[in-house]
């Protein structure tokens, strides 16, 4: 689409409002509500707003930035009136004097996208995207009960969270999402619902849409939906398994009949550079204090850094799939995770360890979590880190997924983070007072 398509369709969809999105360093995503007369000079990149009240955006002296749509984000949102409607369009950030505003999340991608095709790649990625759907309470609060639960009460023969879950796939599918796979997770009121991969660009703008949609969605039929990655003890968490492979041309260039489990030299390197990087990675892939509770044995989320063709508990898992679907699934990254940046770094990791040949340890298939902590040093199988400082601690270390970031965001970031944990270290968790109060 150029700009004269998405004028024309606007006007033939009847849409009055244009939400100019995009997301901010900490993966929300902000938006600036235009209306349909404005298009025209938005779609130029004229528009400006003002970014100093969102983290990580301005440097004090420039506060105004341009906003520059990408005219093949264009989409109507389904669920608001036929007449006088609403869409919306991704946006990439620029600086008042023109030149492309180094906070920006999506151009950051964008960055890490030219240089692996400078290399001849594509990159493509299918998230597989978990959430939980909670009840409100009658404040229309979100508590933590679910309606999975609830339904033994219940007299109505559909669950609340299925008959949500359908219409978030509906909705989907109206806004051009080709839906493969919606089903319930192991935990009471889990869901996931998988969309086909595209490249990493569109998969990344698609994540930023899908948790939008699937919060309004929800918010429709009474529910809560959140991304939280841990949001109740004991149960499992929500990830985002990550499948990537790189294209070369129309060929899957991880594939290759005749190489061992009839994998690449470049898939392995690429593992290798996953591996390699995964404890730095981690800072980006799984940003929040929350997301280290995810990462624990016991509840199907990675702990270790291994890989293996067959078994689900290392970090990377090859699904059988071969040919074009070629794939390597990475199982830390969770949904609280800015998902431009966390492609970007992992496409940057990947890349190194094809430029460096970094061969990956040998494949791991036996049930980690029941190796002694001697076996596990004995195989040199190291852990990702467990906790939000850990990963930063390491991030800072790495200067391959650094440069993927950029002084700007890495800075940034790694402040606001800092905040993150010290609030997180000073409160006084229930956990300590059951243990400590009687205890001394
Ligand atoms: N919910 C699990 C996680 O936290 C993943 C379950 C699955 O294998 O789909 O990663
Ligand atoms: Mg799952
Ligand atoms: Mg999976």
């Amino acid at each position: 689409m150029d700009k004269r398509d998405v004028i024309a369709r606007a006007r033939e969809e009847g849409v009055k409002f244009i939400r100019l999105q995009f997301t901010d360093l900490l993966g929300v995503m902000k938006n600036v509500a235009i209306t349909v007369d404005q298009l025209e000079k938005a779609l130029d990149g004229e528009l400006m707003f003002d970014g100093s009240s969102i983290y990580g955006f301005t440097r004090i002296e420039e506060s105004d930035m341009y906003l520059r749509p990408d005219p093949d984000t264009f989409v109507v949102f389904p669920w608001r009136p036929r007449d006088g409607g609403v869409a919306r369009l991704m946006c990439d950030i620029y600086n008042p004097d023109g030149t492309p505003f180094e906070g920006c999340p999506r151009l950051t991608l964008k960055r890490a996208l030219a240089k692996a095709a400078e290399l001849g790649y594509t990159m493509h990625v299918g998230p597989e995207l978990e959430f939980f759907l909670f009840c409100l309470d009658e404040d229309e609060k979100p508590t933590l009960k679910t309606h999975d639960q609830a339904g033994y009460f219940d007299l109505s023969p559909v669950d609340l969270g299925e008959q949500a879950r359908r219409d978030i796939v509906l909705t989907l599918e109206e806004m051009g999402f080709e839906i493969e796979a919606s089903h319930h997770e192991v935990a009471p009121g889990q869901h996931e619902i998988d969309f086909k991969y595209s490249d990493a660009l569109d998969t990344a703008d698609k994540i930023m849409t899908f948790k939008f949609v699937v919060r309004t969605i929800a918010q429709q039929h009474g529910l809560h939906a959140t991304f939280m990655p841990k949001p109740v003890f004991g149960i499992n968490g929500s990830g985002m398994h990550t499948n990537q492979s790189l294209f070369k041309g129309n060929s899957n260039a991880f594939y290759d009949e005749n190489g061992p489990m009839q994998l690449s030299k470049e898939a392995y390197y690429y593992i290798g550079g996953l591996l390699k990087h995964a404890r730095a990675l981690a800072a980006i892939t799984n940003p929040t204090v929350n997301s280290y509770k995810r990462l624990v044995p016991g509840y199907e989320a990675p702990v270790y850094l291994a890989w293996s063709g067959r078994n689900r508990s290392p970090l990377i898992r090859i699904p059988a799939k071969r040919g074009q679907s070629t794939r390597v699934e990475l199982r830390n990254p969770d949904p609280s995770c800015n998902p431009y940046l966390a492609l970007a770094a992992c496409l940057t990791a990947g890349l190194d360890g094809i430029n460096n040949q970094i061969e990956p340890p040998p494949a791991c298939d036996r049930n980690i979590y029941q190796m002694t902590d001697a076996e596990l040093k004995e195989l040199g199988i190291g852990s990702l880190p467990a906790s939000l400082q850990e990963a930063f601690a390491e991030l800072a270390k790495d200067e391959v997924v650094r440069g993927a970031l950029g002084d700007h965001i890495y800075e940034k970031l790694t402040e606001a983070k800092q905040t993150e944990w010290n609030s997180f270290r000073m409160q006084v968790h229930q956990w300590e007072i059951d243990r400590y109060l009687t205890m001394f």
